[in-house]
């Protein structure tokens, strides 16, 4: 072994790691970069075994044998392991190369390890090929180019969206793909960004292989050497044609008609904003045309409704061929459309194109081979005549369309101010209401009657709403008296007979407590001859068993024609209804009658009970007829219990039956459902 002072010197100065060992793995020697790769003191290593320093590659915890250190290849004195973990002595881990040669001192085989750490080098290999692997598996396109902007390299997205392989496009200017959709302006725009800012972002229109034009969201940085001199562009871009065209889609959705790709109800408000904002400038005037099919329905119930949307999609065809392409035709829901006339010369001309409108709906539609006749009736409203606002000029424009309707349809009707007195009011409210039931405005609400002993769900009373367009729910109150007046409560009445019959059925299918629910009758309804085979047939159609049906009456609707009402009363009765007496105490019912009439229940009226607490003579009423009940052998149930002082009151004057907000609301179907999934409401201590 050679030890002078000048062969020390080189070996402590070699920029690699040197252990020389012995085949037991012995180390003899080493120099300095080794004590340092490794954090090693000369101490720690003389003597020691050389496998102290390194791992296996996919066991860093495992020491490496000696003899995968010697070659295994016994004929070559010189070897290199490569890609080596060597293990410092704080336990850190580095990458390193070790060359191993066999030298053969005084008989004895040595091994000398020249060892190179190229922990640096790997790690930067390794981030070049996770680079590399990023570029090559991005759903974006990127494309480099160099200084002169030709391409240099592009990556699989590249080509996936512009259809072009690496050899078409390496070498050449971006400027192939454009698609002449923008300027000149736009591209010196573009490049004073890119080469003041050094990066540009915006939406570009290219054109791919196969001649399609794109919308693409474009990322570009300039690469800049230490000179601040451009080398690179590098560009990163999506394909966003089908973002746009959902973009475009849901814009369409919210501004037209799907069915007839016509204007829908927000458009024509911006349309008609747009029209009476501008009509003053020019002089002129705006009018709107409301226009409803006559009879629609009919067409709708026996042909169809793909019949029926077909006839819509061929009336908006002929609507829009009928105005000028300025002015705006759209469809509001259902059958109805409006027509704007913008800037109009004068009143009478709105006249002549409803009048042209009429004309050309008049004339057959062929639809499925079917020929078909329909006609319209239009109401007309002008501004700044008849309203300044689009509301009101809708409104009245409504208005004179009833007025049609009720003149014989087919017509058109100006708006005149007179239609707008109670009289017209309560029109426009019938045929609001008539179309309200061919469109299904109408739904029920559910209102649990609870025994209060045991807090179980007893029954339901059915309580019509109306679901109105823009306006949200409406009460009955607000338009009972008028359907009782106009006599459509019998329409309505029925729809609500055949609606609760339905719902019961399903919630005893759905596997619920069979509960019965009462329906409310109006006086005009039980006037109704045919009222028995209405409800037979609501029954039947339904498939519910007549015990889970009770109607309910009021005194006064009873006693409007007393010798009738008891035949009609028996023949339900019969049937195996229940029924009762709603609002019982308001009315005058003679004791003597109602013990002819086949009754099972009375029902206290809520303004008794509302101040039963407070007031003595409520109290008193709401005592008697608890007690009349009893003698009669009737039922009794309190409407309006609102507080658990009106309960307290109730039961210890013997009525348990309660219905009212203290137990629950009248809910929607779906969640007196849930309701009665539970069965039992809550009772406060009494
Ligand atoms: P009604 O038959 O006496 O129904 C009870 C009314 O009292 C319901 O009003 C109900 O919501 C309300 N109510 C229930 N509990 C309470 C409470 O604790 N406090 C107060 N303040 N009110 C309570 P709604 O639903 O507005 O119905 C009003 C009336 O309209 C009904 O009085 C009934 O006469 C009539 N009605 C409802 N649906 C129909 C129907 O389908 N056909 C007919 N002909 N009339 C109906
Ligand atoms: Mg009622
Ligand atoms: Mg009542």
């Amino acid at each position: 072994m050679i030890r002078n002072e000048r062969a020390e010197t080189v070996l402590h100065n070699l920029s690699d790691g040197v252990v020389c060992f012995d085949r037991q793995g012995k180390i003899i020697l080493f120099n300095r970069v080794a004590t340092e790769i490794f954090g090693y003191s000369a101490a720690d290593l003389v003597n020691n075994d050389i496998t102290i320093l390194f791992s296996k590659k996919n066991e860093p915890e495992a020491c490496i044998s000696v003899s995968s250190l010697i070659s295994s290849d016994i004929s070559n004195s010189s070897h290199i392991v490569q890609d080596l973990i060597g293990r410092r002595k704080d336990g850190g881990l580095c990458y390193m190369d070790l060359s191993v040669s066999e030298l053969e001192v005084a008989g004895v085989s040595l091994f000398i390890g020249i060892i190179r750490d190229i922990t640096e080098r790997h790690r930067s290999e390794k981030e070049l090929s996770l680079a590399s692997k990023v570029f090559e598996n991005m759903g974006e396109a990127i494309g480099v180019t160099d200084a002169d902007n030709n391409y240099i390299s592009i990556n699989p997205a590249f080509t996936k969206i512009t259809g072009y392989p690496p050899e078409e496009v390496i070498g050449k200017n971006p400027r192939f793909m454009s698609s002449g959709r923008h300027d000149d302006a736009f591209y010196e725009r573009f490049w004073e960004t890119l080469t003041t800012s050094g990066y540009w972002q915006g939406e570009l229109w290219d054109r791919r292989k196969n001649g399609d034009e794109y919308p693409k969201w474009l990322s570009i940085v300039a690469v800049k050497d230490a000179q601040e001199r451009i080398q690179n562009y590098i560009a990163v871009f999506s394909d966003i044609s089908e973002r746009k065209a959902a973009d475009e889609r849901i814009n369409f959705m919210a501004h037209y008609d799907e069915l007839t790709a016509l204007p829908n109800r927000v458009l024509l408000h911006d349309r008609l904003l747009q029209a009476i904002i501008g009509a003053p400038r020019h002089k002129k005037k705006v009018a709107v045309l409301f226009l409803d099919l006559d009879r629609f329905k009919n067409i709708n119930d026996t042909l169809g409704h793909s019949f029926g949307d077909l006839l819509l999609q061929s009336v908006a065809e002929r609507l829009t061929a009928c105005v000028r392409i300025s002015d705006t035709v759209s469809r509001l829901g259902g059958d109805e459309f409006i027509v704007i006339l913008h800037d109009l010369a004068e009143t009478a001309h709105a006249g002549v194109a409803a009048q042209k409108i009429i004309d050309s709906l008049s004339d057959r539609f062929v639809i499925r081979d079917l020929e078909l006749h329909t006609t319209a009736s239009i109401g007309i409203s002008i501004f700044p005549d008849d309203g300044m606002a689009n509301e009101e000029l809708i409104s009245n424009a409504d208005v004179a369309m009833y007025r049609a309707k009720e003149i014989g349809r087919n017509n058109y009707q100006f708006f005149a101010q007179a239609m707008n007195d109670r009289s017209y009011e309560r029109l426009t409210m019938e045929n609001k209401m008539r179309r309200a039931l061919e469109r299904n405005e109408f739904v029920l609400h559910y209102q649990p009657q609870v025994n209060s002993d045991t807090g179980q769900i007893i029954g339901a009373e059915a309580l019509v709403r109306w679901r109105q367009q823009e306006i949200g729910l409406v009460s009955p109150g607000m338009f009972i008296p008028i359907a009782e007046e106009s006599g459509l409560i019998v329409s309505i009445g029925e729809w609500v007979v055949r609606e609760a019959c339905r719902q019961n059925k399903e919630w005893q299918e759905e596997g619920f407590p069979p509960i019965p629910v009462a329906v409310n009758l109006s006086a005009v309804q039980f006037r109704q001859k045919n009222l028995t085979e209405l409800v037979a047939d609501a029954l039947l159609q339904s498939g519910l068993e007549s015990r889970w049906l009770e109607l309910e009456i009021t005194e006064s609707g009873i006693m409007q024609n007393a010798d009738a009402a008891v035949q009609t009363l028996h023949s339900l009765k019969l049937m195996g209804l229940k029924l009762s007496i709603d609002d019982f105490g308001t009315g005058y019912s003679s004791l003597s009658y109602l013990k002819t009439f086949p009754l099972d229940k009375l029902k206290i009226d809520q303004s008794f009970v509302r101040d039963i607490t407070t007031n003595q003579d409520d109290a008193a009423i709401v005592g008697a007829i608890i007690g009349m009940a009893k003698s009669l052998k009737l039922r009794v149930i309190a409407e309006g219990v609102e507080t658990i002082d009106h309960l307290n009151f109730l039961n210890s004057s013997g009525c348990f039956e309660i219905q009212g907000y203290y137990f629950s609301k009248p809910l929607p179907a779906d969640q007196f459902g849930k309701l009665l999934q539970h069965g039992i409401l809550k009772i406060t201590t009494l």
